[in-house]
């Protein structure tokens, strides 16, 4: 079974989300939907660097794609009134080139880098002294001559974010002052958001219409966003160009999105733990092989939405199914002793990023 990558509801970004990025992407704490623990820790750590004129700590963000890491960074160095470099774990391929994105920042500038997760050791090394001393330890020479010289860099804010906090080394882990997890949305955040971004696209999409939406969001901005815009077209293609909870509907069955927002995907992955193996316990290579996808698509894409609507448990014997995931397929669940986890829908948990 193949899937193509740009599916239609992965949090993965995709080439046209960079329009979003402008149009959309949120420019201030109070613009930001959601979060309300995260933007309320950050208010009083942004007033606090502001007051002593000090450089925010390190700041590490980490949760599933397309919770709004990214923006979140941009909206911090907006409120600080900095500038913001932006890179990625694996686009620093050597030491030469970090020390290079070091020496060009200025005084209070933020240095984002998504996927921290994907730096080398290498390349991590550089950091931990540029992190604790706002210094870079240059080696010149090799052999017996060789000498370290060091380079003092202008104070600045590392943002780093993660979609995997557990596979950070603990040195790089520890050097950040501030770690804040990002949780999936509600339904009504989602909302919120979906409407706002009707408002910026001009489209017109009444309270029922966002609400169903919202619905099949899994929980992320990035997907609502991108739903939206798919609705439109067919709003205005079918419909009158209003998007309200019929043409949304009719829209998300075109696109084999279920009433509570899983694809395809998603439902081949039940149906192969069940038909396959039983319900369960299986393992995630295992899994990724029998559907043919990457075992990182259906840990990082999958499974988080999955696991939070209660369809899905991890034991450590591997991945089964729960009652519900039956039900909700429209099969009778076996009978058994006992139920590998449970039923209901679950918050996320540090854990679950970990494995
Ligand atoms: P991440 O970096 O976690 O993968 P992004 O920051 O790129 O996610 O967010 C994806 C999109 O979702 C952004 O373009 C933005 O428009 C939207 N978004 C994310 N978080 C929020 C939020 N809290 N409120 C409104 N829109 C959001």
């Amino acid at each position: 079974m193949e899937f193509s990558d740009d599916r239609l509801i992965s949090p993965a970004a995709a080439a046209e989300d960079f329009e979003n990025e402008f149009t959309l992407r949120p420019r201030t704490l109070d613009e930001y939907v959601g979060q309300e623990k995260i933007k309320g820790n950050l208010r009083v750590y942004l007033e606090a660097a502001r007051r002593r004129g000090e450089p925010l700590d390190h700041l590490l963000l980490y949760g599933p794609p397309g919770l709004g890491k990214t923006t979140l960074a941009c909206i911090v160095a907006n409120e600080m009134g900095v500038q913001i470099r932006t890179t990625s774990g694996p686009a620093i391929e050597k030491p030469g080139d970090l020390a290079a994105l070091l020496t060009n920042l200025q005084e209070g500038d933020i240095l984002f880098i998504d996927e921290i997760h994907r730096l080398s050791r290498q390349v991590e090394e550089v950091l931990y002294p540029a992190l604790e001393d706002y210094a870079l330890d240059i080696m010149i020479g090799k052999g017996p001559s060789a000498q370290s010289i060091r380079i003092n860099l202008p104070r600045f804010t590392l943002i780093g974010a993660t979609t995997r906090a557990g596979q950070l080394t603990s040195p790089l882990r520890d050097r950040f002052g501030v770690l804040l997890k990002l949780e999936l949305y509600s339904p009504d955040e989602l909302a919120r958001i979906i409407r706002r971004s009707a408002g910026l696209l001009r489209v017109p999409c009444d309270e029922e219409g966002a609400a169903q939406l919202a619905a099949c969001s899994r929980g992320t901005p990035r997907v609502a966003n991108r739903l939206l815009k798919r609705v439109r077209d067919f709003a205005e293609v079918v419909g009158d160009g209003v998007i309200t909870r019929e043409t949304a509907k009719v829209a998300l069955d075109r696109m084999d999105i279920d009433a509570l927002g899983l694809d395809e995907l998603d439902r081949s992955l039940l149906r192969a733990i069940i038909e396959l193996y039983g319900g369960g316990p299986v393992g995630l290579d295992t899994l990724a092989a029998a559907l043919g996808e990457e075992a990182v698509t259906l840990e990082d894409v999958c499974e988080p939405y999955l696991m939070q609507m209660g369809f899905l448990a991890r034991t450590p014997r591997g991945r089964c199914v729960t009652d519900a995931a039956y039900r909700h397929l429209g099969m009778q669940p076996p009978q058994r002793a006992s139920q590998p986890a449970q039923d209901g829908p679950r918050q996320q948990s540090f854990d679950d990023l970990e494995a």
